[in-house]
């Protein structure tokens, strides 16, 4: 089974500041994946809620629990494109421009659902 099995879902990119270290802020968003409800039914199965960390700053951590950047986000467009709508001007640890990322991404199923709000 793979995503492709899976009914339409939303996806969102927030960024936000936090002075929590990184496994801390994982606890944090799994405490509140479990408030939702979420039921691990099978790896990469339909769910209420998921919620990745994404990038933090420039930082790169590679362990058991925790990788960042996320391993998905080049190669996800439901990913790729909602991060360069709120952060295009950013570049990954490797490099790679978020911009550049999301003009690459060939015509795609997606929909844009809700645009991002401005904060200027
Ligand atoms: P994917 O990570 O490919 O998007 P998934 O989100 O479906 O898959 P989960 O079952 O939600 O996978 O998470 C499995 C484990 O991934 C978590 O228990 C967590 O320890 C680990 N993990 C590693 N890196 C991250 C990250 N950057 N953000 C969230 N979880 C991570
Ligand atoms: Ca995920
Ligand atoms: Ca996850």
């Amino acid at each position: 089974m793979g995503p492709q099995d899976q009914p339409d879902y939303v996806n969102a990119v927030a960024a936000f500041e936090t002075k929590l270290e990184p496994l801390l802020l994982l606890d944090l968003l799994q405490t509140i994946e479990q408030e939702h409800g979420r039921l691990r039914e099978r790896y990469w199965g339909p769910r209420t809620l998921d919620l990745d960390i994404l990038l933090i700053d420039n930082r790169t951590i590679d362990n058991e629990r925790l990788k960042v950047p996320h391993p998905g986000i080049e190669l996800r467009e439901f990913v790729v494109i909602p991060l360069a709508e709120i952060a295009p001007e950013l570049d990954l640890p490797n490099g790679k421009s978020v911009k550049s990322l999301a003009l690459s991404i060939p015509d795609n199923e997606l929909r844009i659902l809700a645009p991002a709000p401005s904060f200027t």
